[in-house]
């Protein structure tokens, strides 16, 4: 096939063998967040440019090198959202629904895109789930965020293959005395930092921590420590977080050098990483913002959020064989007719059984076929029981009723008795 009729680099189908474990971990996300009380937020997928400037910031990663970005037939610069705090932001401001200092506790799912490498759990289009809390400031709300995915984790049978890190950035005062600081000391090893670090000294100091370079890490061993700058509030913060987890009794390990990509942290950073999944292991990843509505324009509003990666979280439910049976079985019954008159017969039967059971999963024989194959379909299918519609059956207004993963004979069952003789065979989910 020609490249330009294939999908881009990067961005994936999802095909319908994938689909229904994306199903089993957005349905299970979506009720967990109902149940805690979080209300769902659609946003666009495209903004202005502009937006992600200002609020993830002009030199981070995403903004230098990462954003799909095209001017439309206006003129006008659009990206594509790489992320979506920046629009969550900029909806609760437009419709005013942060206000007053009423709490907004959201949530959002759906497609983000960057420009980065296409690797294994690392995507030009990708998928997050992302929360977001507005104008609760305490550290009960930043440990409901993670209590709620050490809920999840729980749920989903992965919970021994992940690893809370935490760490806090301080208040943007302290942050910018422990900055000079760092930046005092690394330009005192200036020559042997590598090529990335050098430059982003000057830019984006903090993110020298985040280095994956051997040497620079062998010099960041003696800077000094973000925890010796914060100030006492941060430092509550931070304590009173500790405290709700371990509480909870949720583990975790104090990590000084995680900074996150983005600009527009303060105080609590957090991220759940697995060594399960090579290289990309950081499945979920978040923190507070408190500054953040404020320099996009609106009042000083506290917020804090996370937002996880589903490819990476479904490659680790299939790693892990943590697929729950019923999500491999899609179909309950399936229904055989053989001849014109049993189809028409079926049909209207098939639909009366789904008036009455509106959740049972019934498929009906497409297009005629012989006894044999419409068997054959009937047990590829996964369902437990196929319905039989021959021209004895049509006389007798009864139906074949034959278990197909061994559990009994074959019976007949009249017509008007079917709905309520599958009721008792199958639990429906
Ligand atoms: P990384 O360090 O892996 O690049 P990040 O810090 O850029 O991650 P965030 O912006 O915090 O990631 O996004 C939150 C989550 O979204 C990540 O923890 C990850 O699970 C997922 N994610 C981020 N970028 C990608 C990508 N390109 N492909 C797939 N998943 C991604
Ligand atoms: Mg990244």
């Amino acid at each position: 096939m020609s490249k330009s009729l294939q999908a881009i680099r990067g961005m994936n189908d999802i095909l319908p063998e994938q689909t229904p474990l994306w199903r089993h971990f957005e349905g299970t996300v979506a009720r967990l967040l109902d149940n805690y009380g979080y209300k769902q937020i659609r946003m666009p997928i495209v903004e202005f440019t502009e937006l992600f400037k200002r609020s993830i910031g002009e030199v981070t990663d995403i903004v230098e090198k990462e954003m799909y970005t095209f001017d439309d037939r206006n003129g006008d610069s659009l990206t594509l959202r790489p992320e979506g705090t920046a629009a969550c932001v900029r909806a609760v401001l437009e419709h005013g629904i942060t206000g007053g200092g009423q709490v907004q506790k959201l949530w959002y799912v759906g497609p983000m895109f960057r420009h980065e490498r296409p690797q294994k759990g690392r995507y030009r289009q990708f998928h997050q789930i992302g929360l977001e809390v507005f104008n609760l400031d305490g550290p009960d709300i930043d440990a409901e965020l993670i209590v709620l995915t050490w809920r999840l984790w729980g749920e989903l049978g992965i919970r021994d293959a992940v690893k809370l890190e935490l760490n806090s950035l301080g208040t943007s005062e302290s942050r910018g005395r422990y900055r000079e600081a760092l930046v005092a000391f690394l330009s005192m090893h200036l020559d042997k930092l590598d090529e990335d670090s050098q430059r982003r000294l000057k830019t984006n100091p903090l993110r020298v921590l985040d280095t994956k370079n051997a040497d620079t890490q062998a010099i960041l061993v003696d800077a000094p420590k973000m925890a010796d700058y914060l100030d006492d509030e941060s430092r509550l913060h931070f304590e009173g977080l500790k405290a709700r987890l371990d509480a909870v009794g949720i583990p975790y390990v104090i990590n000084p050098k995680l900074v996150r990509g983005l600009d527009y942290y303060s105080k609590t950073v957090f991220e759940w990483v697995t060594d399960k999944l090579g290289a990309q292991g950081t499945v979920c990843a978040g923190g507070r913002y408190d500054g953040l509505v404020e320099q996009m324009g609106g009042k000083p509003t506290p917020g804090v959020g996370f937002a996880m990666g589903i490819e990476r979280l479904v490659l680790m439910l299939e790693t892990l064989e943590q697929i729950p049976e019923e999500i491999s079985r899609q179909v309950d019954v399936y229904l055989c007719a053989f001849g014109e008159a049993a189809e028409l017969a079926g049909l209207a039967l098939a639909e009366r059984v789904r008036d009455q059971l509106p959740n049972l999963r019934l498929q009906v024989n497409a297009g005629a076929g012989s006894f044999k194959s419409q068997f054959k379909k009937a047990d590829k299918s996964g369902a437990l029981y196929a319905l039989i519609l021959g021209d004895d059956e049509m006389a007798q207004q009864v139906v074949g009723f034959k278990p197909l993963r061994g559990q009994g004979e074959q019976q007949s069952i009249a017509w008007d008795a079917l709905a309520a003789h599958l009721a008792t065979c199958i639990v429906q989910g």
